[in-house]
């Protein structure tokens, strides 16, 4: 094992506005059965929407049929895709003029980042900001100095040195702005692996729906409406079909972009599953990749949905950089996405990964996280021998 110093880096996806929200809200994350949850759900309040966290939907099954006897409540899964709602909440949303219909599993994808805003506007900054100086230490902590926050719900959270790039999902008013300091507009335009409904033209194994939030056309005039906003958006794109759909309604949009004077700057988030035709051609059309190498572990985290077939396609890294000419730090960003934030993830998942396809060097990843010697350095240890990454404090 021996010691190395690393810069600190900066996180191109994650979610300080989600974490925040979390840290205020009720979470299942170590509630293992299903009766354990109903009785939670049981001593919520009856006077407010409540949104509970940390699902898991593997763990035990949860129908909206079973949350109906419940305060107002919302129950989202642990991977924020998928959710689980009762009528009274869905009355509170109705009014809110997040209007969706239960049966339409698309809609509900969409809609998944309004409600968040919703319950994160309902939670003032002076409330859920508290947990900002302790969430920051432990991230500057752990190699960061600074992230995009993805789903930004406080925009004026003061960060003072710390770098904070803020993305907001639009609201589905037509007369809806993003705040000044916001970056850039991001849509969701499909599922996710957790939640088995990323849009993998494969499927899943055992069961699991891959869904498109979009159709073409709903897309389009999405991406318009947010180009004429900012030029900068991102879309989270994991499955083929997701990605593949992007290219495609980018390609005829963007020269009738450039026609009106906007020169749009669009970036595509996770693609887990991009085909080196997909990345050919978003390398063509100047789309910059944003993706996680800490995803690198779900080839054999979720192994029972993707199987090894999946699994070796999971995050071509290597691909994207060799093949299709991406440069880490230029057209290609990284970020943990979250899961977990900070260096010692990001190196395991970059030199010891489940495939050789997604293997990166230390210099590539740290190009592709901005990493910023200036700011300060972490030491972790490197163990060869058992392909390990540690912390000084696991070291
Ligand atoms: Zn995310």
């Amino acid at each position: 094992m021996y010691e190395a110093k690393f810069p600190k880096i900066f996180d191109h996806h994650n979610h300080l506005s989600f974490y925040l929200l979390l840290a205020s809200s009720p979470s299942l994350e170590h509630t293992f059965a299903f009766k354990e949850a109903r009785q939670f759900f049981y001593s919520l309040s009856d006077e407010k929407l409540n949104i509970v966290t940390g699902w898991h939907s593997d763990r035990y099954s949860l129908s909206n049929a079973d949350l109906e006897d419940c305060p107002p409540l919302i129950v989202v899964n642990f991977c924020l895709h998928g959710f689980r709602f009762n009528e009274a909440a869905r009355r509170i949303l109705t009014e809110a003029d997040i209007a969706f219909d239960p049966e339409d599993l698309a809609q509900s994808e969409r809609i998944m980042p309004d409600i968040l805003s919703f319950v994160g506007r309902s939670r003032p900054l002076s409330e859920a900001g508290k947990a900002w100086p302790k969430v920051r230490e432990k991230w500057e902590a752990q190699g960061l100095y600074g992230m995009a926050d993805m789903l930004s719900l406080y925009p004026d959270i003061d960060c003072g040195s710390f770098v904070l790039e803020r993305w907001e999902h639009p609201q589905l008013r037509a007369d809806w702005k993003p705040s000044e300091k916001t970056t850039g507009i991001k849509l969701f335009n499909d599922g996710a692996v957790g939640a088995r409904t990323a849009a993998i033209s494969a499927g899943f194994r055992g069961y699991g729906q891959p869904i498109l939030t979009y159709s073409d056309e709903q897309l389009e005039e999405r991406m318009r409406f947010c180009f004429k906003l900012l030029p900068k958006l991102a879309m989270h794109t994991i499955g083929d079909l997701a990605i593949g759909q992007a290219l495609r309604v980018y390609e005829s949009l963007k020269p009738q972009l450039e026609a009106e004077g906007i020169v749009p700057y669009l970036r595509l988030e996770h693609c887990q599953f991009i085909t080196l035709e997909q990345a050919q051609a978003a390398k063509r059309l100047g789309i910059v990749l944003s993706m996680q190498p800490n995803f690198n572990g779900d080839s054999v985290d979720y192994y029972d949905r993707l199987g090894s077939s999946l699994g070796a396609v999971n995050n071509p890294l290597r691909m994207v950089i060799d093949k299709a000419g991406f440069v880490p730090g230029e057209d290609l960003l990284f970020g943990s996405d979250g899961m977990p934030s900070g260096l010692v993830n990001a190196l395991q998942n970059a030199l010891f990964p489940p495939y050789e396809g997604q293997r990166l060097s230390a210099e590539e990843l740290l190009a592709g996280y901005k990493a910023d010697a200036e700011r300060g350095t972490v030491t972790v240890y490197i163990d060869e021998a058992n392909k390990k990454v540690l912390s000084a404090d696991q070291a």
